[in-house]
């Protein structure tokens, strides 16, 4: 978790990046933010904005000039007969959708959690599930930025398009974004139906399921037969139906209780004896039951996450999945250090953003966790080997080890974005070792 502008230490929600910028910023207005990033040119220091640090990678790490955005949240415009919601850039996904809701708007797909800041979340490509939908940043329509020389610029699909489209999805990587204009659409009720499936019948019916639900998702404990499949609906305007919303006191027991707190348990004692760890998550897989409720669609995408963990996740081929999930099944009870935490199955529809994980392709996303303080390293190579067969393309804010010459063949645009960076930061201003590593140099 970052720390208050000017203290020390920067750390990451999962701990697994610290930095110790040399300079603090909390910039309160366009205009504060522009000079803090003039001034740490003056400075000879590098920038990097801060959003909830919710990435598993070192992406917001800096030991130059750590922008906390965390004072300039809010929404600027609403306008709910385009559906356009403009915010500022430190907004949490959680003030973001309770603001626009009061408009009688929403976001047409999330991720699991809420906790990230919208330009956090977008600037690595942060996605939900739906075949017939793409990741947030589909959704957006404009950003403002400050670049590199400290100048307010904004830009869209009709005003400087190529830095709309390194921007969107761009690590922050061009510049410091300010303000997002989202293409919201009217508040909508989700019907949610969770349910365990034999994992063998999950994988067969996978592009039927797909095709059938609006968003579908399922995990699988690596040891156990079962998947819990997700299927999330959506209810006609009028379809509420009240009655089957979950009551409060269900809500902190199935979620609270079950899935933070006696999942954090048995995590612990995996921990504690990690021969045990196949069958607790034998015993977790067994433990699986049916729910069905409807709510707003933002409390049924996103669930609280107590439970600490490190994540990788690719986006693959749709095609590919039973290829991948099938070696992933034969090879992860031969790994020497067991694995505690479910793997995790999404879907998402093609987009044109440059550096999207579903730039061009149908894609299915596999995410694989392990649980803080356990071995994960193995796992994770093996994953990545797995994945690679299938020119998956990593999270660009989890945990892999592709670095500009293993990700510029997986994306088509990936010289157009790196021309785009070398255009508006000669200097790699906003650069860090990750950036380095994942883009090679700005220049
Ligand atoms: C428990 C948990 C659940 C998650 N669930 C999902 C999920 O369902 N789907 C999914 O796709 N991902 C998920 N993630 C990953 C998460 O969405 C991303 O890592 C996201 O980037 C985190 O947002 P943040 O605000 O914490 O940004 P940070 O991690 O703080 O920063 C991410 C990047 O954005 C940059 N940045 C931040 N603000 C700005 C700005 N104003 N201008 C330019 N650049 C900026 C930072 O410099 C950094 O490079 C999850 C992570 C966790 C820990």
């Amino acid at each position: 978790m970052k720390q208050p502008a000017g203290s020390g230490q920067w750390r990451n929600w999962a701990g697994t990046a610290t930095a110790t910028p040399a300079r603090w910023a909390q910039p309160r207005t366009e205009a504060e933010i522009s000079a803090a990033v003039k001034g740490a040119a003056a400075a000879g220091l590098q920038v990097r904005a801060l959003g909830s640090g919710h990435s598993f990678t070192p992406a917001a790490a800096t030991a130059g000039l750590a922008l906390d955005l965390s004072l300039w949240t809010g929404i600027t415009a609403a306008d709910t007969q385009t559906g356009l919601v403009t915010a500022r850039s430190g907004t949490t996904l959680r003030a973001l959708n309770a603001a626009a809701a009061e408009f009688g708007l929403a976001l047409a797909n999330l991720g699991d959690i809420d906790a990230q800041t919208i330009a956090g979340a977008l600037s690595t490509g942060t996605h939900g599930t739906g075949a017939r939908l793409g990741g947030l940043a589909t959704q957006v329509e404009a950003l403002d930025l400050v670049l590199a020389d400290g100048s307010l610029v904004s830009c869209s699909a009709s005003a400087w398009p190529e830095l709309f489209a390194a921007a969107r999805v761009g690590l922050g990587a061009v510049g410091v974004i300010t303000a997002v204009t989202l293409r919201c659409v009217p508040s909508f009720t989700l019907a949610a139906d969770e349910r365990p499936m034999p994992v063998e019948q999950v994988i067969e019916q996978f592009d039927s399921l797909a095709a059938a639900n609006d968003h579908f998702e399922f995990y699988w404990f690596p040891y156990g037969r079962q998947a819990l499949v997700k299927r999330n609906n959506r209810l006609a305007p009028d379809g509420r139906a009240p009655s089957a919303r979950m009551p409060g006191w269900r809500r902190v027991w199935e979620f609270e209780v079950m899935e933070n707190a006696a999942f954090g348990t048995l995590c612990r004692l995996g921990r504690a004896v990690p021969r045990l760890i196949p069958k607790l998550n034998r015993l977790s897989s067994a433990a699986l039951s049916a729910r069905s409720y409807t709510d707003a669609s933002y409390r049924v995408f996103v669930t609280p996450r107590r439970v600490h963990f490190v994540e990788s996740e690719y986006a693959v081929p749709r095609e590919s999945l039973a290829d991948v999930l099938g070696e992933l099944r034969r090879a992860v009870p031969r790994l020497a250090e067991p694995v505690m935490f479910p793997v995790e199955v999404r879907v998402a529809a093609a987009d044109d953003i440059w550096l999207s994980t579903g730039y061009g392709r149908d894609t299915a996303y596999v995410a694989i966790h392990q649980y803080t303080g356990l071995p994960y390293r193995a796992y994770f190579d093996l994953f990545e080997s797995v994945v690679a067969e299938a020119a998956g393309r990593p999270h660009w804010g989890k945990m892999h080890s592709l670095d500009a010459a293993r990700l510029g063949p997986l994306y088509p645009r990936f010289d157009d974005f790196r021309q785009v960076r070398a255009q508006v930061d000669p200097e790699d201003r906003f650069g860090n070792p990750y950036l380095s590593r994942v883009f090679g140099p700005a220049g």
